[in-house]
């Protein structure tokens, strides 16, 4: 029988069950988990910050296996057909309706209302719908990817690549363009290798703890800047320092610290771009100067909500073709029995990508 851990109410430790296999439906898999994650997001969910959670959940939403069973006929985006034993990852996003306002007339699936999210929006109710299980069921509609990469590669991404797609996307980075990242856990630095990729000359980094910036600086970084040890008007005046007196071109906001947003308003240069990643939970108010902060600066401020299939996809392709810096990126793995300890981990930022194998 599959195992999976749940975590059974907010604030409640992550227990270990044993539950029945679904029944397939037509168009439909089995998949044998190879590797899952733990992300900031189970944390948030483990801590009861997120709404519209069905608790109890299995946590996991981003994760590789190999389709151990398919009931009917399963496709890729190219039109071939999946067969029992392919590594595949898929969107942990499901449902999109492609019919809904949102879908159609706003072309902004993320907010489409009817979508759902393995291992935050399914709960365990939901049949084997997240990664820190040894199978998930892969439900008729689901996009699957073929994963033609060694699983910890894509993994070391793992949610925070998509994630960065979309918000260097969004801020729409340049040739030769100065790019600051705040924050320096799995987003921030995925965001580094991303700004860089896109054509970023210099990438700045401010975090924290060290270790992470050590992992900043590695992944490409120019120079980082330790939060810790530096107020606000320290961090200004060294954004400024580094951009001519100006500010960096495009800020990518990845900290979970409202404060945090309006600091990116101010690092960055007039008529700059903001995007904001990193709000993903509800951490409260903050507060800017709309005069100085925004309509004078001609600021662009862009808010960036979850990922879409393009996103996933050319993560895929991304760890297939030019995997160096995922292939650098440290990993720890846990066991499905010591996924509290995981959470844990992530939490306290002393590891920076836990992985579940179950
Ligand atoms: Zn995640
Ligand atoms: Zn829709």
């Amino acid at each position: 029988m599959p195992l999976v851990a749940v975590i059974p109410e907010p604030n409640a430790r992550v227990e270990v069950r044993e539950v029945d296999e679904p029944d397939l439906e037509a168009n439909s898999a089995l998949l044998e988990v190879e590797v899952s994650e733990v992300c900031g997001t189970d944390v948030h969910v483990q801590q009861g910050r997120l709404a519209g959670v069905p608790y109890p959940l299995v946590p996991g939403h981003v994760s590789v296996g190999r389709l151990q069973k398919i009931r009917g006929e399963l496709l890729d985006v190219e039109g071939r057909r999946f067969k029992e034993g392919d590594r595949i990852t898929f969107l942990d996003v499901h449902r999109t309706c492609n019919a809904c306002w949102y879908c159609l007339v706003a072309k902004a699936g993320t907010r489409c209302p009817q979508r759902k999210v393995y291992g935050i929006t399914y709960g365990l109710d939901d049949e084997l719908s997240g990664g820190w299980a040894t199978h998930i069921y892969i439900k008729p509609g689901t996009r699957c990817i073929a994963l033609d990469a060694e699983p910890e590669t894509f993994m070391a991404g793992g949610c925070a690549l998509p994630t960065s797609l979309h918000a260097v996307e969004r801020g729409d980075i340049k040739i030769g363009d100065t790019a600051l990242v705040l924050g320096s856990g799995p987003v921030g630095i995925n965001a580094i290798v991303l700004a860089l990729m896109r054509g970023a000359l210099g990438v700045l980094c401010i975090g924290a703890p060290q270790a992470r910036l050590d992992a900043a600086i590695e992944a490409g970084a120019h120079a980082a800047l330790n939060i810790e040890t530096h107020d606000d008007a320290q961090r200004l005046a060294w954004v400024l320092e580094q951009t001519a007196g100006r500010g960096a071109d495009v800020t990518i906001e990845a900290t979970g610290a409202p404060e945090a947003v309006v600091q990116a308003m101010r690092f960055t240069r007039d008529a700059g771009t903001v995007v904001v990643v990193g709000q993903y939970t509800d951490h409260g108010l903050t507060s800017f100067n709309p005069h100085i902060d925004l309509n004078k600066k001609h600021l662009d401020v862009r808010g960036c909500w979850g990922s879409e299939f393009s996103h996933f996809y050319c993560a895929t392709q991304l760890v297939k073709h030019r995997p160096e810096a995922w292939t650098r990126m440290k990993l720890i793995s846990y066991g499905l029995d010591q996924a509290n300890e995981a959470l844990a981990d992530v939490s306290d930022g002393r590891v920076l990508k836990a992985l579940i194998r179950p």
